[in-house]
């Protein structure tokens, strides 16, 4: 099964070592983008663990392997858990806190809530767990899924753990941005570093999806920046939708159009309560650096090569944008995001707030 993982070859290789040699370290970091297989690598490494002929491969066949690689929180049937324990009050929520299993040995622990966190209550829960060794398998592994979004109390209470893991307890942690954990926690783990994919490897991956027809797979390949996982969640029109609002943001911010083009975007957006405020900033920031590399490149509609952008299929209007501003305007409008997004877990007013974005670079 660890050859079909695609990409991050250096990674899975020294885990393959580590299993061959038994010499996996207990507590590990995996950090990188977010959908490259950070999750789906610890859930091989759980099934290779305990795989029958295993434990430096998971044969995917037998039944420690099915059950455990059957614990993916991307599946329609864990998000449409998740968006119904965000309807949840929070007291709910703490008497049954969230763990994703489908097998004794292996357990995920997802953020959980309307702005996803993970909770004091759900690491009770998996020190509770953690007492007893395995009972069907050879080892237990737990999950702690984007643990960026770990709240400091829930944090402190895991050091313990991480400090001292049963010796039948393997512990994997997944971030974006290693230095986006508290430093008492990266510092007890093992880092194995994520990069994206290679623009061959995001091929072989689309191709290997017959539902995405060949136009599509090439704007899903560019747009997904080497992350699969991405890729998989992009549905075309909203991304288009969404695009094509904050193209409206930056061009009045720019001076470029009218600020009544920018409200009705916003408003739209502003009544929309599953659309999250992230959602909007990760496509501002893909736009930002079109512009920026567009920027650079040396006169435009010179025979020198075009550099490459995420957003390829609206080249010529990202570029009669960037022929209207100039770094300093780029830069602010960077950090106006960098800001933004700092908010973004909060509950703040997304028109607002937009609004206010555009308004600022104008
Ligand atoms: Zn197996």
């Amino acid at each position: 099964m660890f050859s079909r993982f695609l990409g991050n070859s250096h990674v899975v290789t020294a885990l393959q070592s580590m299993l061959a040699e038994q010499r996996l370290p207990q507590t590990l970091l995996f950090a990188g983008p977010a959908g490259v297989g950070k999750a789906t690598l610890a859930r091989l490494l759980a099934a290779a663990l305990n795989c029958k002929p295993g434990p430096a491969e998971a044969c995917g066949k037998c039944t420690h392997c099915r059950r455990i690689l059957a614990a993916d929180p991307s599946l329609p049937y864990y998000q449409k858990l998740f968006e119904e324990r965000a309807g949840l009050t929070l007291e709910k929520r703490r008497e049954n806190p969230l763990v994703v299993s489908t097998h004794p040995e292996f357990l995920c622990f997802p953020p959980d809530g309307p702005l996803p966190q993970i909770s004091i209550e759900q690491v009770r829960r998996l020190k509770n767990y953690a007492q007893f060794g395995p009972s069907e398998g050879r080892r237990r592994v737990f999950l702690v899924d984007q643990a960026d979004r770990i709240d400091t109390a829930a944090a402190n209470s895991l050091l313990k753990t991480l400090e001292e893991p049963p010796p039948y307890l393997t512990l994997v942690i997944t971030s974006e941005n290693a230095y986006d954990l508290l430093p008492t926690i990266r510092s007890r783990c093992v880092p194995f570093f994520f990069g994206p994919l290679s623009a061959s490897e995001m091929e072989q991956f689309l191709a290997s999806r017959a539902e995405i027809g060949a136009d599509d797979r090439r704007r899903l390949a560019a747009w997904a920046q080497g992350s699969p996982g991405r890729a998989l969640a992009i549905d075309i029109e909203v991304y288009e939708r969404r695009r094509e609002a904050m193209l409206a943001l930056l061009r009045a911010g720019a001076r470029a159009s009218d600020f009544g083009d920018v409200i009705r975007h916003t408003e739209v957006i502003g009544r929309n309560k599953h659309e999250k405020l992230e959602l909007q900033l990760d496509v501002l920031y893909g736009l930002l650096q079109d512009l920026l590399r567009l920027e650079a490149e040396p006169g435009a509609g010179s025979a020198g090569e075009k550099r490459q952008v995420i957003n390829e299929d609206i080249r010529d209007q990202l570029a009669s944008l960037a022929a209207k501003v100039d770094f300093q305007w780029l830069e602010r409008a960077v950090s106006k995001v960098d800001e933004l997004d700092s908010h973004a877990r909060r509950n703040i007013q997304k028109q607002i707030a937009l609004e206010a974005f555009a308004v600022s670079l104008r």
